[in-house]
């Protein structure tokens, strides 16, 4: 089947009915070949405001059918997204500029949440506690929110949108989704695919929604006191503003913002599983991805062998075109940023970093947005090394101890993934514990991307301490309620209090 992506770009998408927004003109330019792939009418404020009571109808409709029924739904729509798995998977590869495998792998993701999101439906559940008064039932039940808006980044322009839409569809709340307006042609090719199984199943307009846009509509979708929830993955900068925006009016927000992985390489490690691990972490998605590997702590009497592996890696790898299976490494998503690139080299090269490879833009490539990947020996508490640069750029350093190495780990801002290569038992526990890493992910003996949806993902601090797609992260996605019933024929008071009139 082919996937239908030419039509009208409509930046306003209620399910099945779709307009073009009164808000400005989106470019969407591919960063494989700097060719524009479509224009994008965007949404405005009344488009936001029309869109929002639209989803608050629908809501009132979705929260009634059952959770399983819900859940097949979902189901369904998986099902189409793996019939359209290539044609999705090489258009998130050609618009957002990661390889075919990882758009591939991306779409993947998309259908597996769905699958478990499926099962979920019929897991959504609550305790039932030990009442201590006699003849009463003390029990909790989980409902769904209302509408919720999920604002997601360029790195992922369909994967964060399904793994936030699959649980609150289950748990039966509407959507309304602002993707980044990098990457706006992804999200309608999305919306392509599942309006017809919206429209099969005669569901009313509001249960998807979408509204392509820059920031400005993200922010009316934080301020609004009408989203019960606002899921935004994004930079820490665009994090710390929804925070505030939903604070103020006391709303839910859930965040997933920057990284600055590490990885751990004991004394003990066995380099066959680190020094891959390592590479993949750090030049995969030409270092876009908010679990990339950014620094790489190595036990002093391994450091030169680890160096000298990875310089011999880093030589055989291919940059080009993503769509060509045997490219490693594809573009950045545009030209800013190449020059955030080029300023964190520079930063680190002003503060004594050693560059051990070099730092160039490939001028064969028409788009300018591929560069070399980088790696620097450097210090952690450099600024530049704190903060997350979002391109293939990895900071070496040495350790002695394992405690040293964990506290260089822990002490930056972010905490999202970290990973230690060892075969002790002692330093993996050592690792997990809670005097270990301070990440929201902690893996022994896998890297630092690459996350299952099974688990909850998220992370700490400034990553915004927000956790989406597996385990119990459902919760988030609908509102507790306690309940007690008194089934007998007194009124006894908890607590033992007594009230005789
Ligand atoms: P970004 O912050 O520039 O934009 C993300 C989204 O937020 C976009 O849709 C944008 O339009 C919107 N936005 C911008 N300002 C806003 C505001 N004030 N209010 C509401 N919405 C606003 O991020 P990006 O460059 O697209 O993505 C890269 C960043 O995302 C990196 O920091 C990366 O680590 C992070 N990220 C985190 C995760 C995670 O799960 N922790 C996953 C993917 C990406």
């Amino acid at each position: 089947m082919p996937l239908d992506v030419s039509p009208q770009n409509d930046g306003v998408s209620t399910g099945t009915i779709s307009r073009p927004g009164g808000g400005k003109i989106l470019d969407s330019y591919s960063p494989v070949d700097g060719k524009k792939i479509a224009s994008v009418s965007s949404a405005n404020e009344t488009d936001c405001l029309e869109v929002i009571e639209t989803a608050k109808k629908a809501f009132l409709s979705w929260r009634s059918l059952p959770a399983p029924k819900r859940g097949e739904i979902v189901l369904e729509i998986g099902t189409r997204i793996r019939h359209f798995k290539t044609e999705l998977g090489t258009l998130v590869s050609y618009e957002m500029g990661k390889s075919l495998q990882e758009g591939l792998g991306e779409v993947q993701e998309m259908i597996d949440i769905c699958v478990f999101a499926a099962g979920l439906s019929r897991q959504l559940y609550g305790l039932t506690m030990q009442s201590e008064r006699p003849d009463h039932r003390l029990f909790e039940q989980w409902h769904p929110l209302g509408v919720v808006g999920i604002i997601s980044a360029f790195n992922f322009p369909v994967a964060v949108w399904s793994w936030n839409a699959a649980i609150a569809w289950v748990c039966g709340n509407t959507c309304i989704w602002k993707p980044s307006e990098k990457t706006p042609v992804s999200a309608i090719a999305v919306r392509n695919i599942v309006c017809g199984v919206l429209r099969e199943h005669h569901l009313p307009e509001g249960v998807f929604c979408l509204l392509t846009g820059d920031g400005t509509i993200g922010r009316q979708l934080a301020e609004s006191p009408d989203i019960a929830l606002v899921s935004a993955t994004g930079s820490t900068r665009m994090g710390t503003q929804v925070a505030q925006a939903t604070a103020r009016r006391l709303g839910k927000s859930l965040l997933e913002l920057g990284g600055n992985n590490a990885v751990i390489i004991a004394g003990s490690a066995d380099l066959t599983l680190a020094i891959p691990a390592v590479v993949f972490g750090a030049v995969g998605t030409a270092g876009q991805r908010c679990t990339t590997t950014r620094r790489l702590f190595v036990q002093r009497a391994l450091y030169e062998t680890v160096q000298s592996k990875l310089l011999h890696a880093y030589s055989q790898l291919k940059i080009g075109n993503p769509l060509d299976e045997a490219s490693h490494m594809g573009p950045l998503i545009d030209k800013d940023a190449v020059d955030n690139y080029f300023n964190a080299v520079r930063r680190a090269g002003e503060q004594g970093g050693k560059l051990l490879t070099d730092a160039r833009l490939l001028t064969e490539f028409e788009s300018g947005c591929y560069v070399t990947p980088v790696i620097i020996e450097a210090e952690n508490h450099w600024q530049v090394v704190q903060e997350e640069t979002f391109a293939p750029i990895l900071y070496l350093m040495a350790f002695d101890t394992i405690e040293e190495a964990v506290e260089m780990q822990n002490s930056v801002p972010q905490g999202l993934s970290s990973s230690i290569f060892t075969n002790d038992l002692r330093e993996a526990e050592y690792f997990l514990s809670s005097a270990g890493s301070d990440c929201g992910i902690a893996n022994v003996n896998v890297g630092t991307s690459g996350a299952e949806i099974g688990g909850a993902f998220g992370g700490e601090k400034d990553t915004g301490g927000g956790r989406e797609s597996g385990s119990d992260a459902w919760k988030t996605y609908m509102r507790r309620q306690t309940n007690t019933t008194n089934y007998g024929r007194k009124l006894p008071l908890a607590q033992g209090i007594r009230f005789d009139i």
